[in-house]
């Protein structure tokens, strides 16, 4: 076929499915790619426009997709191999198709080296990513399913280096868009260079039983064509041989031998419904005896990249078992072209805007229904790694960091020691600032030093994954223990002065424990670091302390109001009582009758506390009028002192006594326990007005209370004294005097 014939060729494939397409754009497109091109040659030793054709074929044929794909097929190697640029292509052709160029080249200029599992599917992740339009990574597998298909004129070593690079990650990123036949065909052609002995063994007895098995496919496929049709069932039915890698992972895996392999045989019936699809699943169970536990519904239960069939086995006429496959002629086009399929029928909606660019993505995510949903979601989204991207170390190995990463999100998760030690950091070779953002597929490269002086806190702000930063503040924990406290107590104590909160309040040891529960932490100092190296900061400190502050405050101010209300209640319930009234203030002269003097200043003796019916006798002071004593007070006996006998007068209790008197009681007490409480008992039944109670232990166990009271006279007081006497271990109760 001449270069011209398979020009024309295309042509015809894409008028087949979109007689719209624009076939002077992609006329000129082939032109301006041959003329680019002009001179260079393949491996094999044809002109290399061979290679665009072949990949723009591959998308019209396998894929179907728009004119701006054809385009860019076409061109696909020309920014990278030619001196035509993305300007040059945007202004010949569309800046569209000129990103769809540019995205593909990008994509061929990524290096890739063997690694791990968990590696490769971040390549692919990569991959996918860096494919903002889906078209590129179409036209990008294109590309390689054609590169694969012509791999023997390359040297060994690429073969299996481009066979592995193909099986890893085309095959598999073909099998996540659901192109099962592309799949296929790569893993074909890659196992063939990875494992040429055991491709051959497979093929050449393939190839031993062709014509047996051939015979064998023909009648099947005769019988089941017959039987649908007297059914009046419209289908299409077609046998096929399982691929050799799928043949090669069975026997490699599952230790089979050829002959054991129950699908090496499939069929396909496609059917205008879902009705009909169980129509012919019985219709297939009635010719052929089904094997057990091989029927498998894929139409009620999806798999998760969207495939839909009836799945089942069963034993043939000849004594070969073999699948049938029976799907809609939609669920065909979507397990066959995956993806593509989504694509063209989205083609015929709307044009390519972005927007809707990726309804296919929805679609299929729509038609999920639960089946598997998470895994789906994690597999396909592709728009969806927009927080994320994808850059690779010196040696190849792929770090997924967070969309917006610095090289010091990189460093760290190489490693934090990395990480303490970075002085400096070339992206893709070039020095950058360590807030430079990293982009996808870019190579990172940091440079250490043992005499680094670690990071900076200004790194905290700069980073974007919480790892960086918490390695970062770990560093600064660690690190600077005193220099933190010392920044954390003065952040912690500006703070508190902007709050107008005093510090004395947050020390005082009645406050501090319940504060410190508050922040969490064992001390202030403790606290301090904290914020010193950035795990916790002022402002959330002192907004907990403000609250347990208010919290303290508040507590205090309702136990003074309950005290409050307690005393009131308690001062009307005395009231209530007549007999125990309650004066707050003694009028000194009040109940007491002066011989011979009116209206003196009275007040009653310290050393005596008379109260009324009591024996008194008055002393009259100089310039505090008459004290009272009672006549049996030891002061009082004084009075016969001739040189004081003058001052001696005689008082009387009067009729309009005082509500009541303090006086002063002495218990004696053999010490023990409870005593205290049978004393306030006996207070407590005798209404008595307490004024205070003291009480002191003597070296041979006995105990002293000295109680204050207020008594109304002597026979309230005697009833008291009475009271008290019966308690038991109580030996003497006296009125001290003196
Ligand atoms: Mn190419």
């Amino acid at each position: 076929m001449t270069i011209q014939e398979q020009y024309e060729l295309l042509e015809k494939t894409v008028r087949g499915y979109n007689p719209a397409a624009d076939f002077a754009q992609i006329r000129a497109a082939f032109e301006y790619a041959d003329k680019c091109h002009e001179g260079q040659k393949r491996k094999s030793g044809e002109p290399y426009i061979i290679h665009p054709l072949a990949v723009a074929q591959i998308v019209a044929e396998e894929l179907k997709l728009d004119s701006e794909s054809i385009e860019a097929a076409l061109l696909h190697d020309v920014i990278e191999d030619t001196p035509a640029t993305h300007e040059d292509v945007a202004k010949l052709f569309s800046p569209t198709i000129a990103d769809l160029v540019e995205g593909v080249s990008k994509l061929t200029r990524i290096q890739y080296a063997t690694k791990e599992d968990e590696q490769m599917e971040n390549l692919r992740k990569m991959l996918i990513a860096m494919s903002k339009d889906i078209r590129v990574i179409l036209i990008k597998i294109s590309d390689r399913l054609h590169n694969m298909r012509t791999m023997e004129y390359q040297s060994p070593e690429k073969q299996k280096q481009k066979s592995l690079e193909t099986m890893e990650i085309y095959a598999p990123i073909s099998h996540r868009l659901g192109m099962q036949r592309i799949k296929w065909e790569l893993e074909d052609l890659s196992l063939k260079y990875l494992d040429p002995i055991g491709y051959e063994e497979i093929v050449s007895k393939l190839d031993a039983k062709k014509a047996e098995y051939e015979a064998f496919m023909l009648r099947t496929q005769d019988q089941i064509d017959q039987r649908l049709n007297e059914l009046n069932i419209q289908h299409i039915v077609y046998g096929r041989m399982k691929h050799p890698y799928s043949i090669y992972r069975k026997m490699f895996n599952q230790n089979k031998s050829l002959d054991e392999i129950f699908d090496l045989f499939a069929f396909r019936v496609i059917v205008e419904n879902v009705g009909d699809c169980y129509n012919v699943l019985g219709v297939i169970h009635d010719i052929y005896k089904p094997i057990l536990g091989r029927f498998k519904d894929y139409i009620g239960t999806p798999k998760p990249n969207g495939y839909q069939s009836l799945h089942t086995t069963v034993m043939g006429t000849d004594g070969y078992p073999f699948e049938v496959q029976i799907r809609t002629r939609e669920m065909h086009e979507v397990a066959e072209y995956g993806v593509a399929a989504h694509w063209k029928y989205k083609q015929n909606g709307q044009g390519a805007g972005t927007e809707g660019r990726y309804e296919w993505v929805r679609r299929l995510l729509e038609n999920q229904e639960g089946a598997d949903a998470e895994e789906y979601i994690h597999s396909l989204k592709i728009d969806m790694f927009s927080d994320q991207v994808f850059v690779f170390t010196p040696n190849g190995d792929v770090q997924n960091l967070p969309a917006g990463a610095t090289p010091i999100d990189f460093a760290y998760a190489v490693h934090s020691a990395v990480g303490n030690h970075m002085v400096g950091a070339k992206v893709n070779n070039r020095i950058v600032t360590f807030d430079h953002v990293l982009k996808n597929g870019d190579i990172v490269e940091i440079l250490t030093s043992k005499a680094a002086k670690g990071p900076s806190r200004d790194w905290m702000k700069i980073a974007k994954s919480s790892e960086a930063r918490s390695k970062i503040r770990q560093w600064f924990k660690k690190e600077k223990k005193e220099e933190n406290i010392a920044n954390g107590r003065a952040a912690f104590e500006a703070e508190l002065k902007h709050c107008g909160i005093a510090m004395r309040d947050v020390t005082d040891p009645e406050n501090l424990p319940g504060l410190l529960k508050k922040v969490s932490y064992g001390s202030l100092d403790e606290m301090y670091a904290a914020i010193g190296y950035g795990g916790f900061t002022a402002q959330k400190a002192v907004s907990r302390m403000h609250g347990e502050l208010q919290r303290i405050a508040k507590q205090h101010q309702l136990e003074a109001q309950a005290a409050e209300t307690a005393a009131a209640a308690k001062t009307s319930k005395q009231a209530e009582e007549p007999h125990i009234p309650a004066p707050k203030r003694v009028k000194s002269e009040q109940g007491i009758i002066v011989e011979g003097l009116d209206n003196c200043l009275v007040k009653f003796s310290k050393c005596c506390t008379p109260v009324p019916g009591d024996d008194i006798v008055g002393f009259i002071t100089r310039g505090y009028g008459v004290s009272v004593h009672r006549a049996d007070c030891p002061n009082a006996s004084k009075r016969d002192d001739p040189s004081q006998s003058g001052r001696w007068i005689k008082v009387s209790w009067g009729n309009d006594t005082n509500d009541s008197y303090p006086t002063t009681l002495e218990v004696v007490c053999k010490d023990r326990s409870n005593l205290l409480l049978d004393i306030s008992a006996a207070l407590s039944t005798t209404n008595t007005f307490v004024l205070g109670i003291n009480s002191r232990s003597t070296e041979d166990e006995f105990a002293i209370f000295r109680i204050e009271v207020r008594m109304r006279d002597s026979q309230q007081l005697k009833v008291l004294m009475n009271k008290l006497h019966q308690i038991s271990g109580v030996l003497k109760v006296t009125r001290p005097a003196g």
